[in-house]
């Protein structure tokens, strides 16, 4: 299936998206990532999406990928005597503390201690995604006496931020690990890793997944912000999660650090999601508002990799209507005459290696001369990602014998995956990189391409031939060297 768009879009899937029916919509529809939110739903139900998508990935013949977001550390206040909590009015006091005695309108629990340790006179705790906030006056290790500062509803297993604080909380959580198993078990391409703090969370959960998944950081803290170079060096992606973000920061905060983390991503070739409230409004309507679209058109004119959507397609009444809506925006954006030098502008230019020559060269001739595609064989993803940085503007055929790299590349700019058989000699890997250009529809006989490959075949990082190849089995014949 050829998509009119570079950009990707990942879907959250929820009980508004279940069953094979539904999740094939989704894919027909633009999906090209499944999110599996480990924060709501059982294995059970994870193990069924799981199911589904692979047989939809089956019976279209296209590879797609699996994102699997873990919940890591969120905090959570305990419950309410009176079931359902109550209104606190600002300048009034309340106390968190560890005593699991229902609360009431003075104090509730904060079941983690390590809060109380890190917490300091002055600090902020945010309740129910920051709408109710409270300043620290006293604290101790097993309670915190503040002052409302917002005032606001306050109920049973409401999320607690402390945007000022590194918590010295472990980045996984029991649930956590048992759950990164589970998914790792059932086969998941990328591990999403919630509020991430340091490059050591993202290491920890590496050493966990052993290769089974790529890992992908939520940028949702300031801290996580502040150390926002060492985290992309240890992450295979990053999701700008403004939802928690824009709690734990002035939500004003958020845009100029979206634009910010998406162009390090993209020049460190390493795929970015822009996430949350991307068309919120969809959640209720099958029309999204003015700011929503522009939103979305924003993300793409910065470079993003991907746009997300989470309770849209999760949970909302017009899931197919909100990818549709996404899928839109793009092909739009993507034809604005202004897009290809707003990519180039935003060009990072990086000169590290035999393989950033190669593929700026590759993008130089497709804007040169008539090129129809850039095909790259591909054994880790990487050449592949780097073409992707360049931003070409022609479409980018990666090739490569291993499903689960080809599942992981969905998840970046423009790549459409071919998995193939091993290649062994150049010659025969440009018959395949034509057979798949002219089968996909990118390329006839009379056109030309640009094949990218390391020789020998089968071995990383070993990029250093570039070829301007015709489509027609008889002159590659003709004309190739072996
Ligand atoms: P969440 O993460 O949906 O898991 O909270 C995304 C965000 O915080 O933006
Ligand atoms: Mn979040």
């Amino acid at each position: 299936m050829k998509r009119a768009r570079n950009v990707k879009i990942v879907a959250t899937l929820g009980p508004a998206s279940e069953g094979y029916d539904m999740i094939r919509q989704l894919f027909e529809a633009g999906a090209d990532v499944f999110r599996l939110n480990m924060s709501h739903g059982g294995h059970d139900e994870i193990r069924a999406r799981h199911a589904a998508i692979r047989q939809v990935e089956k019976d279209t013949g296209r590879p797609i990928a699996i994102l699997a977001d873990l919940q890591g550390p969120k905090l959570r206040c305990g419950s309410f005597a009176n079931g359902e909590g109550y209104d606190l009015e600002d300048g009034a006091t309340f106390r968190f503390d560890l005593d699991p005695t229902p609360g009431d309108a003075m104090r509730v629990q904060l079941p983690h201690k390590e809060i109380f340790e890190a917490l300091e006179p002055g600090s902020r705790l945010l309740v129910n995604d920051g709408k109710v906030r409270l300043r620290v006056d006293a604290c101790g290790p097993d309670f915190a006496d503040c002052t409302v500062v917002a005032g606001g509803p306050i109920s049973n297993r409401k999320g607690v931020n402390v945007p000022d604080v590194v918590l010295p909380l472990a980045a996984l959580s029991e649930k956590d690990r048992n759950d990164l198993e589970f998914v790792c078990q059932l086969g998941v391409d990328w591990l999403a890793l919630s509020f991430v703090q340091r490059a050591a969370d993202v290491q920890e959960a590496r050493a966990l997944a052993r290769g089974r998944a790529a890992i992908l950081s939520k940028i949702e803290k300031p801290a996580a912000v502040q150390a926002f170079d060492e985290i992309l060096a240890a992450s295979d992606g990053i999701m700008v999660a403004r939802g928690d973000l824009g709690v734990e920061l002035p939500v004003h905060a958020v845009p100029p650090i979206q634009k910010r983390l998406v162009r390090k991503c993209r020049a460190a070739a390493k795929p970015v999601i822009v996430a949350t409230q991307m068309l919120e409004s969809m959640i209720e309507s099958p029309m999204p508002t003015r700011a929503e679209v522009s939103d979305v058109a924003t993300a793409l004119y910065e470079g993003a990799d991907a746009v997300m959507l989470s309770a849209e397609s999760a949970a909302g009444s017009y899931p197919i209507e909100a990818v549709t809506t996404m899928h839109n925006v793009a092909v739009e954006v993507e034809s604005d005459t202004n897009f290809p030098d707003i990519m180039q502008a935003s060009r990072v230019v990086q000169r590290n290696s035999t393989a950033d020559a190669i593929v700026a060269a590759a993008r130089e001739i497709a804007e040169t001369v008539d090129i129809k595609a850039i095909c790259c064989f591909t054994q880790s993803g990487k050449t592949a990602a780097l073409v992707a940085r360049e931003r070409p503007r022609v479409p980018i055929l990666a090739l490569t014998p291993l499903i689960d790299v080809a599942r992981r590349m969905c998840l970046t700019w423009g790549i459409v995956n071919y998995v193939t058989e091993e290649q062994h000699r150049f010659k025969g890997a440009v018959v395949n990189a034509a057979r798949a250009a002219r089968s996909g529809g990118y390329a006839t006989e009379e056109d030309q391409i640009i094949v990218v490959a390391g020789v020998p075949f089968n071995v990383q990082g070993s990029t250093n031939i570039l070829r301007v190849a015709p489509c027609a089995e008889r002159l590659i014949y003709a004309t190739d060297p072996e």
